[in-house]
């Protein structure tokens, strides 16, 4: 049985401030949750102050992107190492917008998830097809080619510390939520893609979150998948409220 995560990723939102009413709710509301992996992404400058709101909470702390070197001359860059010293235990790799606005490439993305797992950080490592990829019938081979390039020389043993997330690019804030079958194909499909790489108990250990406009009313149906392991929320993850109720998602 793999557990569900549900994760917020707040890009880029939210003061110190404000970040720190966020997490109090969420903390508060969360202390019987034992049977969800919880898991919020604010942006660098709050890590530090909300991982020790944290303590004691069943929310777990993700940075939102790393550079993989361990320090050097880098300007504007944060290690593996940093984020853990500011009390991660996650770290997003793959972002589409990182992909996308930042030209990072599977070769780069794939040298930010060997340098976290070698710093003792879990990875959640995000995948997904733009809508010309997908009406260009390219979509499984995109995906392949982001899972093999990104996971490159990533052992099985490496892999319980791997989370993969799906989001289809052209769901990505835009409202489209992929429909439950779209979502539970491509998912299917990675899984598929795990096994061939690696072996059936890590295909059927590794979770699959799904992304892209999960919101309250839609996260039950796409829960209810047999291969959505959880979710990776944007927008919906800014309300004390929504992402609560996303977390007590019924199957
Ligand atoms: P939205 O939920 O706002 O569509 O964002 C999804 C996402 O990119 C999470 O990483």
């Amino acid at each position: 049985m793999r557990k569900p995560m549900i994760a917020g990723n707040w890009k880029l939102h939210k003061t110190i401030g404000e970040a720190l009413d966020l997490a109090s709710a969420l903390k508060q509301e969360t202390a019987e949750i034992d049977d969800i992996d919880i898991v919020i992404a604010p942006v660098f400058t709050s890590l530090a102050k909300v991982a020790e709101q944290l303590v004691g909470s069943n929310i777990a702390l993700a940075g939102q992107n790393c550079h993989p070197a361990a320090s050097g001359a880098f300007t504007g860059e944060v290690s593996p190492a940093l984020l853990r010293d500011a009390g991660c235990r996650y770290c997003i790799v793959g972002h589409s917008e990182r992909r996308q606005l930042f030209g990072e490439t599977d070769a780069f993305i794939n040298e930010k998830v060997r340098s976290l797992l070698a710093a003792g950080l879990d990875v959640i490592f995000c995948i997904g097809e733009t809508l010309e990829e997908r009406e260009g019938d390219q979509m499984y081979e995109v995906l392949a080619t982001q899972v093999r390039e990104g996971l490159r020389d990533i052992t099985a043993a490496q892999m319980s510390q791997v989370v993969v997330a799906y989001e289809p690019v052209w769901a990505i804030g835009t409202g489209k939520t992929a429909s439950n079958l779209q979502a539970e194909e491509a998912h299917a499909f990675v899984r598929g893609l795990l096994r061939g790489l690696y072996s059936e108990e890590v295909a059927e250990s590794t979770r699959i979150l799904y992304g892209g406009s999960v919101k309250p009313d839609n996260v039950d149906g796409l829960m209810a998948q047999m291969d959505v392991d959880g979710a990776l929320v944007g927008g919906a993850s800014l309300k004390a409220d929504d992402f609560l109720r996303i977390i007590r998602f019924r199957r």
